[in-house]
C-alpha cells in the first residue's frame, strides 16, 4: 500500500470521485501527522451509490438462491480473516488502538460471516392455522431493500461487518458510510467481498463525516439505517429517520458498571475491570467506566487498581509490548480532559493519571494516562456520561439494592459486570440490571451468535445472534382462499 493513499467511494463494484470534488484527509493518532485522503461525499455521491445498491437489490442479489447468498458470506469471511493483517494495520495506524485488537476483530470476521451466511437459507415464514380451513394463509419473510450502514471508528471492521452480515443474510443491500476518523478499511472489505464473488453493487462505501451520513438516512431508497456511534448522533438519525417513517437499529454508548461484592474472585475482578476501562484506551462501547466495590474491600481493590493503572504501558498501537495506544483525535483527548476537570471540580478525588501523557519518540501523539477517580457523589457527570477514554470512577456500596439502584441510576443500559461467588446473588442480579449484556464473573466478551445492544439510551434493537437477521426482514402474510363458495361482499371475513 503506497506511503500516502488517496481513496474514492466504491459504487457499484467501481472507484469513483466524488462529484464536487471535495476531499478530506484522516489523520495518524500516534503521529499527528495526516494518513490518507478521502472523498468528502455530498448527497449527489450518496445517491450514486443508494441506486447500485437497489439496483443489486432487485437484480444480481435476487437472483441468487439464499444457498447461494450464504456460500458467499462464508468465502468472503475466509478473505477478510486471511488479510487481517492488512485490514489491522490500516485501522491502528487510523485510529490508534492495538494492531493485536485489531487483527482478532479482522480475524473474527470468518465466525461471523460463516454464521450468518449458514443462517441465510434458514429464514422461514410459517403457516397460519386459521379458523376457515379453506384458506392457505402463510408467512413470506422479505428484505427490506437498501439498508445504509454507518459505523464509528472505535472498532471500523468488526461494527461493520456486525451490521452488514446480517443484513446481507436476509437479502439486503448496503451502503456503507465508515467514520472519517477511520474510512480505509471500508474499501479493503467491499474489494475482498467482490473477490470472494459478491455481486458489484451490493455494498457500496461512501466516505464523509455527519453531512454524509444525514445524506444517507435521509435518501428515500434507504429502507433502513443501521447505525452505531453516539447516542447524540443516534438520536439525531432516529429522528431524521422517523420523519419519512424509515426504521433504525441504534447501537449507542454506554456507561457500563462492573459490581464488585465482597465474595468476589478479586484478583478476576480487578482484572476485568481494568481490561473493562484500559484496553482499547476506553474507546469502546461497552467501557466498564463505573466499578462499585463493596465497602468491605474498597480500599483494598482501589489501591490495586491504582497501582495497575500505573504500570500500564503507552505506546504505539503496532509495537507488540503496547498495551495503551493514543486517543484517536484530538477531540476525545480534549473530551478526556475535560471530563476529568468536570469531575473533580464536582468533588471528585483523583487517584491516578488525569493528564495528557508524553510518549519518548511520539511527543504528538495523543496520548492520556490510565486514570481513576473516586469519592463522587452519583450525580457526578462521570458516573452519568460517557467519557469514551481510559477514565474509571470508582464508588462504594453497601448493600444489593443500593448498588443495583447506583448502577441502573444513568440513562444508559449497554452492558454491566458482576463479580460474586454466590450464584443466587448473582442471577438475581443479572434480572435486574437494565442492561443489555449482562457478564458474571467475566467482562468485555461477544460472540457472533450471543444478542448484543442497549437498553435505555444505549440503543434500539440487536446486532449478533439470531435476533439480528430479524431487523433486516419484513413479513408479509399472504392468504389463499382454496374454496368456490360465493360470500357475502358487506361482512368482513374474520
Ligand atoms: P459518532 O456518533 O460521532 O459517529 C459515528 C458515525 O456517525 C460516524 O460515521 C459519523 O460520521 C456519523 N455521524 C455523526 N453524526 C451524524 C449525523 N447527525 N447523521 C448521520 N451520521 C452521523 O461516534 P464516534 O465518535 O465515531 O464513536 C464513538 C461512539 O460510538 C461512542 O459513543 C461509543 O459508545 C459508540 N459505539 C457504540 C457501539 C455499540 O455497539 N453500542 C460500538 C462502538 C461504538
Amino acid at each position: 500500500m503506497a506511503e500516502d493513499p488517496t481513496f474514492g467511494n466504491h459504487v457499484g463494484g467501481r472507484s469513483v470521485p466524488g462529484a464536487a470534488g471535495r476531499r478530506f484527509t484522516a489523520t495518524d493518532p500516534s503521529s499527528g501527522q495526516p494518513w490518507g485522503s478521502f472523498v468528502d461525499s455530498d448527497a449527489h455521491d450518496v445517491d450514486a451509490a443508494v441506486r447500485a445498491a437497489a439496483g443489486a437489490f432487485a437484480g444480481a442479489w435476487a437472483q441468487l438462491s439464499a444457498t447461494r447468498r450464504g456460500r458467499l458470506l462464508g468465502a468472503w469471511g475466509e478473505l477478510v480473516a486471511a488479510n487481517a493483517e492488512t485490514i489491522a494495520r490500516m485501522e491502528s495506524t487510523q485510529n490508534g488502538k492495538l494492531l493485536a485488537e485489531m487483527r482478532a476483530q479482522a480475524r473474527a470476521a470468518r465466525d461471523w460471516l460463516h454464521y450468518y451466511g449458514g443462517l441465510a437459507d434458514k429464514i422461514e415464514g410459517r403457516v397460519i392455522p386459521l379458523e376457515r380451513a379453506s384458506v392457505l394463509n402463510y408467512t413470506l419473510r422479505e428484505p427490506l431493500g437498501v439498508v445504509g450502514v454507518i459505523v464509528p471508528w472505535n472498532s471500523p471492521t468488526f461494527l461493520t461487518l456486525m451490521s452488514c452480515a446480517p443484513a446481507l443474510a436476509a437479502g439486503n443491500t448496503v451502503v456503507i458510510k465508515p467514520s472519517e476518523v477511520t474510512s480505509a478499511s471500508a474499501f479493503e472489505l467491499v474489494r475482498l467481498a467482490e473477490e470472494a464473488g459478491i455481486p458489484p453493487g451490493v455494498l457500496n462505501v461512501v466516505t464523509g463525516g455527519a453531512a454524509a451520513g444525514a445524506a444517507l438516512v435521509d435518501h428515500p431508497q434507504v429502507a433502513k439505517v443501521c447505525f452505531t456511534g453516539s447516542d447524540a448522533a443516534g438520536r439525531a438519525i432516529a429522528a431524521r429517520a422517523g420523519a419519512r417513517l424509515a426504521s433504525c437499529t441504534l447501537e449507542l454508548g454506554g456507561k457500563s458498571p462492573n459490581i464488585v461484592f465482597a465474595d468476589a474472585p478479586v484478583d478476576n475482578a480487578v482484572v476485568g475491570i481494568l481490561s473493562g476501562i484500559f484496553a482499547a484506551a476506553g474507546q469502546t462501547c461497552i467501557a466498564g467506566s463505573r466499578a462499585y466495590v463493596h465497602e468491605s474491600i474498597y480500599g483494598a481493590v482501589l489501591d490495586r487498581l491504582v497501582q495497575r493503572a500505573n504500570s500500564i504501558r503507552l505506546g504505539h498501537p503496532l509495537a507488540a509490548d503496547t498495551q495503551m495506544g493514543p486517543a484517536a483525535t484530538t477531540a476525545q483527548l480534549r473530551k478526556n480532559e475535560a471530563m476529568v476537570a468536570r469531575a473533580l471540580e464536582a468533588g471528585g478525588q483523583l487517584a491516578c493519571g488525569g493528564r495528557r501523557a508524553v510518549v519518548p519518540g511520539l511527543e504528538q501523539g495523543f496520548f492520556f494516562e490510565p486514570t481513576i477517580v473516586h469519592g463522587m457523589a452519583p450525580d457526578n457527570p462521570l458516573l452519568q456520561e460517557e467519557v469514551f477514554g481510559p477514565v474509571l470512577a470508582v464508588t462504594s456500596f453497601r448493600s444489593d439494592d443500593e448498588v443495583v439502584a447506583l448502577a441502573n441510576g444513568t440513562r444508559f443500559g449497554l452492558a454491566a459486570g458482576v463479580w460474586t461467588r454466590d450464584f443466587a446473588r448473582a442471577h438475581t442480579l443479572a434480572r435486574r440490571l437494565q442492561a443489555g449484556t449482562v457478564w458474571i464473573n467475566t467482562y468485555r466478551a461477544l460472540a457472533f451468535n450471543s444478542p448484543f445492544g442497549g437498553q435505555k439510551d444505549s440503543g434500539l434493537g440487536r446486532v449478533n445472534g439470531i435476533e439480528a437477521v430479524d431487523q433486516f426482514l419484513q413479513t408479509k402474510s399472504v392468504w389463499c382462499e382454496t374454496s368456490d363458495e360465493i360470500q357475502d361482499p358487506f361482512v368482513m371475513k374474520v
